[in-house]
């Protein structure tokens, strides 16, 4: 029977002081897709990426945070991927890296993680495969032919090789869009069936893409969707929290529910104008996000604050210059809520009320709707999918 000394830790990181924690690296501005979804595609490609001795005096200069987010372009075309990462992990004593991928170059990511895994035995590793759709509509998104296929032989490759490491999660995400709502069940299905990825994630389009019509569905069609993929979330909570002791993977398992429920009603509350969201947004003050030139700001979806470069790349003098002060006292006022989920995640580990309230009464609302939102074919093939 697990006692206080099994929960106690989850407590604990529920309710924290607020304190530098995660930092979003873009590691190279290099990319072999062209996505009609990208932010960032006015920086691709562009031939100044910060050297990796520069990057080494970020990791000296940071202060010890958790969370390394890794970003891009394609980070998998960056050179000395797992050195960039081993130097967080002993610089800044980092537990998790999150790493997106294309999955468009096998040969380069499978390299790199075997490294990382071998440079950094104490970090755990979130690889996130980008599947937008099935194969038609994914390769027409992401502007290259056989994506879909080969990214789906990228995942299955990898399931191969990594199969039982546990501190290597293979994950989708996918972005919604007007394109693609109505297949996004079927790919979940798919891949809830065919490939074994520890879990899939959605986000609704952020900021200025090339391709602005893939933004045009409405908020209720958002809403919709979002009440048909919840089951998604469940099956996955399912199989993320077996090992853990019946009690414990309940309680674990409510708050992993819990959690992306809420991220789903602020997509939607956000998703065409800024609604303020249950807790102060920490950006600039627990994070920093660099671009792949040095230059920083408090968010991707706000404006350069400064340039590393003139702070010597260190970082804690960025982060404490008067520009970044500013920046986050200008937040508070802003009126800038989005629906960035990396953000919402990183404010709510600040957030007691959020951690305490919000994310159970957001799993009670999820239990209590769940049953009659699901069309009953779905449940099935749901059940199908769990006892297999
Ligand atoms: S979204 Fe990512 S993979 Fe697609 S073009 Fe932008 S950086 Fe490249
Ligand atoms: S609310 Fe969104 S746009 Fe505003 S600072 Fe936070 S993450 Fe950035």
């Amino acid at each position: 029977m697990p006692g206080w000394r099994t929960y106690f830790p989850i407590v604990q990181q529920r309710v924290r002081a607020r304190a530098f924690r995660a930092l979003f690296l873009f590691v190279t501005s290099r990319c072999n897709s062209l996505c009609r979804t990208c932010f960032y595609f006015d920086k691709l490609n562009s031939r100044d990426d910060l050297t990796f001795d520069q990057i080494r005096r970020v990791a000296e200069t940071a202060p010890p945070f958790e969370k390394l987010w890794l970003s891009g372009g394609e980070p998998f075309l960056r050179d000395e991927l797992a050195e960039i990462v081993a130097l967080f992990a002993r610089h800044n004593g980092i537990r998790n890296v999150n790493l997106p991928t294309n999955g468009l170059l096998p040969e380069r990511t499978f390299c790199a993680v075997d490294r990382m895994l071998e440079l950094a035995p104490d970090v755990s590793i979130d690889l996130n495969f980008s599947l937008d759709g099935l194969a038609n509509t994914h390769d027409a998104i992401r502007g290259v032919p056989n994506n879909f296929r080969r990214t789906m032989a990228t995942i299955e490759e990898a399931e191969k090789r990594y199969k039982g490491v546990r501190r290597l999660r293979r994950n989708v995400l996918t972005v919604i869009t007007s394109e693609n709502y109505r297949e996004i069940v079927e790919l979940g299905m798919r891949l809830a069936g065919e490939a074994k990825i520890d879990g899939q994630y959605f986000e609704t389009m952020r900021g200025n893409a090339p391709d602005s019509s893939l933004k045009q569905i409405t908020r209720e069609q958002v809403a919709d969707l979002h009440r048909r993929l919840m089951p998604f979330h469940e099956h996955y909570a399912t199989k993320l929290f077996a090992h853990l002791p019946a009690g414990v993977r309940q309680f674990a398992r409510m708050y992993y529910l819990g959690n992306l429920r809420l991220h789903f009603d602020l997509h939607e509350s956000c998703f065409d104008r800024p609604s303020k969201w249950p807790m102060p947004c920490t950006a600039g003050e627990t994070t920093i996000v660099i671009d792949h030139n040095g230059r920083f700001r408090s968010c991707e979806m706000r404006e350069t604050v400064g340039d590393l470069a003139a702070f010597g790349y260190d970082v804690a003098r960025a982060l404490d210059s008067e520009a970044m002060r500013a920046e986050v006292e200008a937040i508070a006022t802003a009126n800038c809520w989005c629906t960035h989920s990396c953000f919402i995640q990183e404010s709510s580990k600040f957030a007691p009320r959020v951690q305490l309230f919000s994310i159970p009464w957001a799993w009670m609302r999820h239990r209590w709707r769940r049953l009659p939102d699901i069309p009953a074919t779905e449940l099935e093939r749901f059940r199908t999918l769990e006892v297999s």
